[in-house]
């Protein structure tokens, strides 16, 4: 059976990156930081071991950030378009790639929520409101 592939990219395009084999995991985190990161709700992370990840253009673009507060948390970023785009984990076994930069939907889907007692107020679940196919005016 052949690896699944996942391929993503940034916004402006130039950075570009493929994980292969299986996800070990998939999931939304409710963290404040992540919040902060991400600019939305909770982020979407899978993760890979880091041997199965690549660069495969533009790493000389992306910048990491480690939060000296945090134990282990950090972030990746293109400096092009400021979107974020894969990190290696503070102990360098791992990549985390941030599932909206996938240029392909993966055929799996998040497992679970963590930090979700850290959510914020405001969260609604996007199910729970009303769906417009397109824009929608007020
Ligand atoms: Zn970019
Ligand atoms: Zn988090």
């Amino acid at each position: 059976m052949e690896e699944a592939t996942f391929r993503g990219s940034c916004l402006c395009g130039q950075v570009r990156f493929a994980a292969r084999g299986a996800a070990i995991l998939f999931q939304y985190c409710h963290c404040s930081r992540c919040r902060k990161r991400s600019g939305s709700a909770h982020c979407a992370n899978l993760m890979f071991k880091v041997e199965h990840f690549a660069w495969e253009a533009g790493e000389a673009l992306t910048k990491r950030f480690e939060l000296p507060a945090a134990e282990r948390f950090c972030s990746g970023f293109c400096t092009v378009c400021g979107s974020a785009v894969p990190w290696v984990t503070r102990n360098a076994k791992y990549v985390i790639v941030p599932a909206g930069a996938l240029d392909e939907s993966p055929d799996i889907f998040p497992e679970r929520n963590v930090h979700f007692d850290s959510r914020a107020q405001w969260y609604r679940a996007a199910s729970d409101l009303p769906q417009f196919a397109e824009e929608a005016s007020r």
